[in-house]
């Protein structure tokens, strides 16, 4: 069986593939099935956002199809930005001002805990729906410190590291990630079926 994965981030790609091989005989980026697709993401929730992407693409190819959803839940912000993290400032995708957005809702406040999460859903052809979901906890620091990873990393501080997640290594954020937690959930479940 052929998956597809929702995706064209390479990262994104490379980590699919290497933990999902033994499940399927090939596994294909959109680009590489020759599907130009763009789903709305409309959706009030990470999984519903992620279950709508992976269904339109199973249904497009007539194949297994990936996707995922994720962003940031800060605690003094009742869950903001959440599924709105990647245009948290207006501008979707604009990691500085989104940022810079966040150090400025934070001004004063000590209570500083956040998580990420990631919601990953594989879609049948049958229609049937396969669900993770992951997380990584840790808290918003008060300046930007590291220059590796993307979005909010070098905002999102990990106590038990000492460092940022744009401090890690990518092979270690990649170990520890709320993705990987949501990608070996899934694991977990396709083992059982
Ligand atoms: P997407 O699920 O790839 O669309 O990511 C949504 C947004 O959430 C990104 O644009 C980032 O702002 C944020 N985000 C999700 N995962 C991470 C992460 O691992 N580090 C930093 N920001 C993240």
């Amino acid at each position: 069986m052929k998956l597809i994965i929702a995706s064209n981030n390479a990262h994104k790609l490379e980590e699919i593939k290497a933990i999902l091989s033994d499940f399927f005989d090939e596994i294909v980026s959109m680009r590489e099935a020759g599907i130009e697709h763009e789903t709305v993401e409309d959706g009030e929730t990470f999984m519903e956002n992620a279950v709508k992407k992976a269904r339109e693409i199973a249904e497009i190819s007539g194949c297994c199809a990936i996707a995922d959803d994720s962003g940031i839940c800060v605690d003094a912000l009742d869950g903001a930005p959440g599924i709105y993290s990647a245009r948290f400032s207006g501008v979707h995708g604009d990691d500085e001002a989104n940022n810079d957005l966040l150090l400025q809702k934070l001004q004063g406040r000590s209570d500083r805990g956040a998580h990420y999460t990631c919601a990953i859903a594989l879609a049948r052809p049958d229609g049937s729906i396969v669900r993770a979901e992951g997380y990584l906890y840790g808290e918003i620091g008060h300046e930007r410190i590291g220059t590796n990873g993307f979005g909010y990393d070098p905002l999102f501080y990990l106590p038990r590291y000492g460092k940022t997640t744009a401090q890690l290594e990518p092979a270690e954020k990649n170990r520890i990630s709320h993705r990987a937690e949501a990608l070996h959930k899934l694991v977990e479940l396709l083992k059982e079926q």
